[in-house]
């Protein structure tokens, strides 16, 4: 019997038979030596983007109709982004310098969709997704092929759908009537996917992993979209598999019951755990998962992903609207972290061969202090909702946040003048993610009251692996010595001058690694809200007198 554990994206528990839907590009790859020729290519390439495109206008419609507007509304931005000049373009560009339509169709597209993928934010995934959605009917209509799943479910009967990747196009050409629920081996809580089946009432799973390939057609599945679990046994195991499923319903229980419970080991270390968010509802998230504050909003999500800048207004009621309804509990909001891997379109900071080292983080912000000052206008105004800290991103030197410090000075002088409130001890942290701010950490605690390490840029700048590039993902190494003795070091500093220090990098939830952060002296841990509660878990089963040892 197997257990698969994903994103639950709700719609409750559903049971059948797996049957797998085989996606993809197709496999045939039209050589250019197969006799097209340039103009061919680009012939062949308009038409199946025109096809798609009124494929598009046609599932806009359906989806209007069968689901509703939210969630037609995608198949609007897939048409922007099929018509968009510069896609199109570097696609034409990428066949007269020689390859194949179908090639170049893929290749832009998965370029596109990497960019998405590395930033590991759930939303910025989901837009792989679409690129990747656009990429394969593009391509398909080039091959004749149909990509609709509907071929492949039996005659009769609902189906758990199990597939690596289900576009948006893909789902919303399903019979609903005819699933029962869907697991996705890949594919992110924001996605559109996720969105429409949520629209749809059916159970999914998304993001579960290459072990749904371990499953067969015809086995037998149980499916908690609630909970992100999948139980799946061969045929005819059926009993003895909704009883483990009964077993496991009562460890979740357990996993619940830490709700309302301390994070505090058998010998009496406590600690805090956050969470980290990407928007306002992450905050409902967070709460359901009983997190202590939030450690970390990267308020960048709020800038990324739309024709403009956020007003002032829209960011003011945002963070409050977060600071409210965490009700008194701290709420670290990052300052603009844009640059690098996350681009706003209408934001040009102009050509980087090397971005990651670039125009990125506190650099950005001090570089247009326009930008800064609103945002920092909007939080200090939301801070009198609630109990607020500012992070400063990307920091390297002590300049910065002198700086940085400057301009909330400022701002809160203009506001208090004018008679707008805002909070009384609102925090100023930095963030610890560039070697330079580990090693100076004992100067930068004069300025500061806290420290975050962001463990992701952390690993990159120390250990000179881009997080982006997956051909060099096996040397970017988060255990790696190196990393931990920053990390250690910071925390010494930190607390010597008597600050506060947390690590709000994707280490934080490595469990591995807990009993480590403990012994450093770590005093607050910023995770994704699912990792709350396992990691009050294994701390509560912590002995620290003991060492190495799970009581
Ligand atoms: C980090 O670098 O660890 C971090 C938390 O920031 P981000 O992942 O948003 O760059
Ligand atoms: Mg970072």
């Amino acid at each position: 019997m197997t257990e698969l554990v994903g994103k639950g994206i709700g719609g409750g528990i559903a049971e059948g038979k797996v049957v797998f839907y085989r996606t993809g590009v197709s496999d045939k790859r039209d050589n250019r030596s197969s006799g097209g020729s340039s103009q061919n290519e680009l012939e062949k390439f308009r038409s199946a983007l025109s096809a798609a495109i009124s494929e598009n206008e046609q599932l806009y419609e359906s989806t209007l109709k069968k689901i509703g507007e939210e969630q037609a509304r995608l198949f609007e931005v897939h048409t922007v982004m099929m018509k968009d000049a510069a896609f199109c373009s570097d696609i034409e560009k990428m066949i007269i310098g020689g390859h194949t339509a179908q090639d170049a169709v893929a290749a832009v597209c998965e370029r596109l969709a990497g960019v998405f993928m590395s930033t590991g934010d759930d939303y910025m995934r989901s837009r792989a997704e679409d690129v990747r959605d656009i990429s394969l009917r593009i391509t398909n209509f080039m091959g004749g092929q149909d990509s609709s799943a509907e071929k492949i479910l039996p005659d009769e009967g609902k189906v758990i759908l199990c597939a690596e990747t289900l576009t948006p196009s893909q789902t919303v050409k399903l019979d609903k009537k005819r699933i029962a629920a869907f697991v996705i081996a890949k594919g992110s809580f924001n996605s559109h996917t996720a969105i429409l089946a949520r629209g749809m009432g059916i159970p999914a799973v998304l993001d579960v992993g290459n072990e749904l390939f371990t499953c067969s057609d015809g086995d037998y599945a149980v499916v908690d979209g609630n909970n992100g679990r999948v139980y799946v046994a061969p045929e005819g195991m059926e009993y003895s598999l909704r009883e483990m499923v009964a077993e496991r319903a009562d460890q979740e229980k357990e996993r619940y019951a830490y709700i309302g419970c301390d994070n505090v080991t058998k010998d009496g270390r406590r600690i805090e755990l956050f969470a980290n968010i990407g928007s306002c509802e992450d905050a409902d998230f967070a709460l359901e998962n009983d997190a202590g504050g939030i450690g970390l909003f990267r308020s960048e999500f709020l800038f990324i992903g739309r024709e403009d800048f956020p007003s002032e207004e829209e960011q003011f009621s945002a963070y409050r609207s977060v600071l409210e309804k965490m009700n008194g509990k701290k709420v670290i909001i990052r300052t603009l972290d844009i640059g690098a891997d996350k681009h706003a379109e209408y934001f040009n900071t102009g050509f980087e061969e090397n971005p990651a080292m670039g125009m990125r983080g506190i650099r950005l912000c001090l570089s247009h202090p326009e930008i800064f000052e609103t945002q920092l206008r909007a939080m200090l105004r939301a801070s009198a909702y609630g109990n607020l800290s500012i992070l400063f991103p990307l920091v390297s030197s002590v300049k910065e946040v002198v700086r940085a410090k400057e301009y909330v000075t400022k701002v809160k002088k203009e506001l208090n003048e004018k008679g707008i409130k805002t909070g009384v001890n609102v925090e100023i942290g930095v963030m610890v993610e560039t070697p330079a701010a580990a090693l100076i950490s004992d100067m930068l605690a004069e300025y500061v009251d806290f420290f975050s390490v962001g463990t992701n840029d952390l690993s990159q700048y120390t250990l000179a692996v881009d997080r982006q590039n997956g051909s060099v993902s096996d040397f970017y190494d988060p255990h790696h010595e190196a990393i931990l003795r920053l990390i250690e070091m910071t925390v010494r500093n930190a607390h010597e001058k008597n600050i506060w220090v947390g690590i709000c990098g994707e280490l934080g939830s490595d469990d591995t690694l807990t009993e480590r952060f403990l012994r450093m002296g770590i005093d607050e841990l910023s995770v994704s809200p699912p990792y709350i509660l396992p990691l009050r878990g294994k701390i509560r089963k912590l002995d620290l007198r003991r060492s190495g040892v799970i009581v």
